[in-house]
């Protein structure tokens, strides 16, 4: 019985959970998910300070000035950033003051060094320009106060979040880990790269692509090997996998019928769901645990098993990262030429390349052979055009597809 993948990917989602969050140096969380509030220990700006190169002064002092009647003040002291002012602005003085540098004690308000003039060397300033109370002074906690919200649990710990976090001092954040995916291949006919092929032997192909795959979502990917058709020895991978990972992906003998030994050794040891989904490519698939750690059991034809791990896997990976949305973007775009296909039941995932017109609309047409063997389009595509069941669709048509990579 065909079961719809709606059906499917619940009943992964229903059965992982987010991993523990861990405290976690904050240069090392990036990709992470966050997974408490983070709030400002102190006040950002610490001190005010000034925005501009100029003169500190008092801007009572500078009442009438202009061009034609410039007000002279005497300089009084220099102010770098990092260099605070020894000693308090009193009445009728200026400091010449540069960006960043702390606000003297007594000042309210920096002029910019383009409305004033050097005289006597530097001694004296003439301020060709009135200035409101506050003028180019950065306040104190003008951007964070102490116990300011900063984060909320959910965010994604980006390059920008890493210098607000290095900016209040905050050297470590919860977050959800980064998922430990275990990648096994099993089958006897496969051999690795750098090896030759004897008769009735393919290379392995979906490791690396799996292990590719867990690899750019910034998890760790760990290869648990190509495994023989061996009960002893396919047991003994998994368990290991189990025991090590948060989840464990293997690939190649779910398909139905098949006596295929990850099915004994899977229904021995773990508990399983066997499933066939309304969809092609990827219609096998199971799902299970064993020893209380996920286990996706992906179909062995190259483009199915990364659909399946596109459509089943990734999202319920996501979710173990913590990750709200656990979806590709779906998004509109037109067909650029006819997607024709037969009623049989299934929704069709189609493997498309996607280019955007003038109007930042996009077309899509085939990524070039789609059989489930046919790994070179899969490799190209931008996206995946579920097509459902029916007669397909005419070019010109509005879709929506599922996008696997930027255009
Ligand atoms: P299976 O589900 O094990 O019967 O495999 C289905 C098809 O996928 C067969 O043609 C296998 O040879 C092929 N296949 C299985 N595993 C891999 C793999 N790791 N790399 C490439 N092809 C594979
Ligand atoms: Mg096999």
């Amino acid at each position: 019985m065909l079961i719809p993948l709606a059906e499917a990917q619940a009943h992964v989602l229903e059965r992982v959970a987010p991993l523990e969050p861990r405290r976690t140096w904050s240069v090392a969380a990036v990709g992470c998910v966050l997974a408490e509030t983070v709030t400002s220990p102190e006040d950002v700006p610490p001190f005010a300070n000034t925005a501009m190169d100029g003169y500190a002064v008092r801007a009572a002092d500078l009442a009438g000035a202009s061009p034609d009647a410039p007000v002279e003040l005497p300089v009084v002291a220099e102010v770098a950033a990092g260099h605070p002012a020894g000693r308090a602005l009193t009445a009728g003085e200026a400091m010449r003051i540069f960006t960043g540098a702390p606000i003297p004690e007594g000042a309210d308000a920096v002029v910019m060094v383009e409305r004033t003039r050097r005289l006597d060397d530097g001694a004296r300033v003439a301020i060709e320009a009135e200035v409101p109370v506050g003028e180019a002074v950065r306040a104190a906690g003008d951007d964070l106060r102490a116990g300011d919200t900063v984060f909320e649990p959910g965010e994604v710990i980006g390059a920008g979040h890493l210098g607000v976090l290095a900016g209040i001092g905050v050297g470590e954040v919860m977050v959800h880990p980064r998922v430990r995916v275990g990648v096994l291949s099993t089958g006897d006919e496969l051999v690795d790269a750098g090896e030759p092929l004897a008769a009735g032997q393919i290379r392995d192909s979906n490791r690396a692509t799996l292990l590719a795959l867990v690899a750019q979502e910034g998890w760790h990917a760990v290869d648990l090997g190509l495994i023989r058709d061996d009960e002893a020895a396919i047991t003994s991978a998994i368990k290991e996998g189990a025991a090590s990972c948060d989840a464990v992906l293997t690939s190649g003998g779910v398909s139905m019928g098949d006596i295929d030994l990850v099915k004994v050794v899977l229904d021995r040891i773990g508990d399983m769901r066997w499933m066939q989904i309304a969809i092609r490519p990827a219609k096998p698939f199971a799902f299970g645990l064993v020893d209380g750690t996920p286990v996706f059991g992906l179909p062995g034809n190259p483009v199915s098993s990364m659909v399946s791990f596109e459509l089943l896997a990734r999202p319920a990976l996501r979710r173990m990262a913590g990750h709200a949305t656990t979806r590709r973007p779906e998004v509109p775009a037109v067909a650029a030429e006819a997607f024709p296909r037969r009623p049989d039941g299934k929704v069709h995932f189609v493997r498309v390349v996607a280019e955007r017109d003038a109007a930042g609309d996009l077309h899509v047409r085939s990524a070039g052979r789609q059989g489930s063997h046919h790994l070179t389009a899969m490799a190209r595509a931008h996206a995946l055009l579920p097509l459902v069941d029916g007669d397909g669709v005419e070019a010109g048509d509005p879709v929506r597809v599922l996008l696997l990579a930027d255009v």
